[in-house]
C-alpha cells in the first residue's frame, strides 16, 4: 500500500482495520484478528468498551476543550484519584508517554535547582531503555539508531549496561540529579529489572540525595497485574512517568510525583495546550474506573499465568522457535531462536497480531480484559505459527 502523502517513518503492516471488539480487530474485508498487540499496551480495556464509548460520547456533547487557563474538574478528579492510588501527591497530565519523560526530567532538574544545586542535572540511564522520540528522550534512551542524525544529542545523560547497579553508582558525580528506569523495559524486549535491583536503585538514590524517576509508560495501569510495575518490589519513585493504558486508546500521559519532587514546579515553568483536556480526562477516568474495580488486578495475575504457562509447553514443544517465555501478568515477551519477525509473521498468519522488540523478542500486549477463552484461542494460534516454523519433525 503507497502512503505517499505521509512521512516514510513507519513500515507498515498491510492491514487496514475497520472496527474493533473488546480483544479482536475486523479488517475493512471483514477478517477477524485476535489483538494481542493492544496497540502496544495502550488499548487497556480492548475496543470499543461500552464505559469509555459512553464516557467520551457523552463528553464530547458537553465540552471538548478549554485550556489549562481554567479549572478543569475531570482532571482535578483524575489527578485526585491517581494519587489515592499511588506514592505521588502531584500529577502533571501529557498528551504522550515521551511528554511525561520530559516533565519528569524537567522535575528532577528543576528540583536540584530549587535546592540549591542547579549543577546537579545529569540523568543516569540503562542500556536497552525506551523513553520516548523527542530530542530529550532520545537522548534518554541512548540508542544510536535512533540519535542519528538529528544533530547534537541533548546534554546530560549518561547511560551503564542493563541491571549493572555496581556502575550506576560509579557513575553519580555531584552533577547526578537521578537515575531513571522502566521496571520493565518494554521495547528492550520485556527485560525486567530483578525486584532486588530495583529495591538497590532506590537505596542508592537515597544515599546520594537523587530522585528515582520510573518510566511506567508502558508496565504501568495493571499491565502486570499491579497498578504499576514498581508495587511488586514495594519501593516507590520520586517521579513516575505513564501513558499508554491509561488512556485506553485516548491519546493522554502523565507524570507523577511527590510534593518534595515537585517542588520546583511552580506557577510558570511548565505548560501544555492540550495536556489533561476533558475528553482525555473523561476517558482517563473510565479506565480507572475498570482497573480499579475489586478483583481486577488479581484477574491480570491469573490470565498472565495461564497464558504463560500455555506458551512455556508450546517453548517445549519447538525449542528451536521459541528460547524464553518472559515478564510478568499480561506483559509477556517470547525470545526467538530465529527471527522474531518471522515469528510474528507467522502468528499474523494465523491472524494473531503481536508486537516485535529488541533482544529479539516478540511481545504479547492482550488487552487487560482478555478473555480465558481468548487466551487458549491464542495459544492455538501460536502452537499452530510455531509448527510452521519449526525443522524439527512432529511428533517424530
Ligand atoms: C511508548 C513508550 C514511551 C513513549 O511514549 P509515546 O506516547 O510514544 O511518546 C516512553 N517510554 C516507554 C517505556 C514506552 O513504552
Amino acid at each position: 500500500m503507497s502512503s505517499s502523502a505521509l512521512y516514510q517513518t513507519f513500515a507498515r503492516i498491510p492491514l487496514a482495520f475497520d472496527h474493533g471488539e473488546g480483544s479482536w480487530l475486523v479488517t475493512t474485508d471483514g477478517a477477524r484478528y485476535l489483538d494481542f498487540a493492544a496497540g502496544i499496551a495502550v488499548n487497556s480495556l480492548g475496543h470499543a468498551h461500552p464505559h469509555l464509548v459512553a464516557a467520551l460520547t457523552e463528553q464530547a456533547a458537553k465540552l471538548w476543550h478549554i485550556s489549562n487557563l481554567y479549572e478543569i474538574p475531570g482532571q482535578r478528579r483524575l489527578g485526585e484519584r491517581l494519587v489515592a492510588s499511588t506514592f505521588a501527591d502531584k500529577v502533571f497530565f501529557t498528551n504522550s508517554g515521551a511528554e511525561a519523560l520530559e516533565c519528569a526530567i524537567k522535575t528532577a532538574r528543576r528540583y536540584h535547582f530549587v535546592s540549591g544545586n542547579p549543577e546537579r542535572y545529569r540523568i543516569i540511564t540503562f542500556e536497552g531503555a525506551f523513553h520516548g522520540r523527542t530530542l530529550a528522550t532520545i537522548a534518554a534512551g541512548g540508542q544510536a539508531k535512533y540519535l542519528e542524525g538529528f544533530g547534537p544529542k541533548v546534554e546530560g545523560f549518561d547511560q551503564v549496561p542493563f541491571n549493572d547497579l555496581e556502575a550506576a553508582r560509579n557513575a553519580i558525580t555531584s552533577e547526578t540529579a537521578a537515575i531513571l528506569v522502566e521496571p520493565i523495559q518494554g521495547e528492550g524486549g520485556i527485560r525486567a529489572f530483578p525486584l532486588q535491583s530495583l529495591k538497590r536503585l532506590r537505596e542508592i538514590c537515597d544515599d546520594h540525595g537523587i530522585l528515582l524517576l520510573l518510566d511506567e509508560v508502558q508496565c504501568g495501569i495493571g499491565r502486570t497485574g499491579k497498578l504499576f510495575a514498581h508495587e511488586w518490589a514495594e519501593i516507590t519513585p520520586d517521579v513516575m512517568a505513564i501513558a499508554k493504558g491509561i488512556g485506553g486508546g485516548f491519546p493522554m500521559g502523565a507524570c507523577l510525583a511527590t510534593d518534595e519532587a515537585a517542588k520546583g514546579m511552580t506557577a510558570g515553568v511548565h505548560g501544555t495546550t492540550f495536556g489533561g483536556n476533558p475528553l482525555a480526562m473523561a476517558v482517563g477516568n473510565a479506565v480507572l474506573d475498570v482497573v480499579l474495580e475489586d478483583g481486577f488486578l488479581e484477574e491480570i495475575s491469573r490470565k498472565g499465568l495461564m497464558l504463560k504457562q500455555g506458551l512455556a509447553s508450546v517453548a517445549d514443544e519447538f525449542p528451536d522457535v521459541l528460547e524464553e517465555i518472559r515478564g510478568t501478568g499480561l506483559m509477556l515477551g517470547l525470545k526467538c531462536k530465529g527471527s522474531n519477525a518471522a515469528l510474528q509473521t507467522a502468528m499474523r498468519d494465523q491472524k494473531l497480531l503481536s508486537v516485535t522488540a529488541g533482544d529479539n523478542v516478540v511481545r504479547l500486549l492482550p488487552p487487560l480484559t482478555v478473555s480465558d477463552e481468548e487466551i487458549r484461542d491464542a495459544l492455538g494460534r501460536i502452537r499452530a505459527a510455531a509448527m510452521t516454523l519449526s525443522t524439527e519433525t512432529v511428533g517424530a
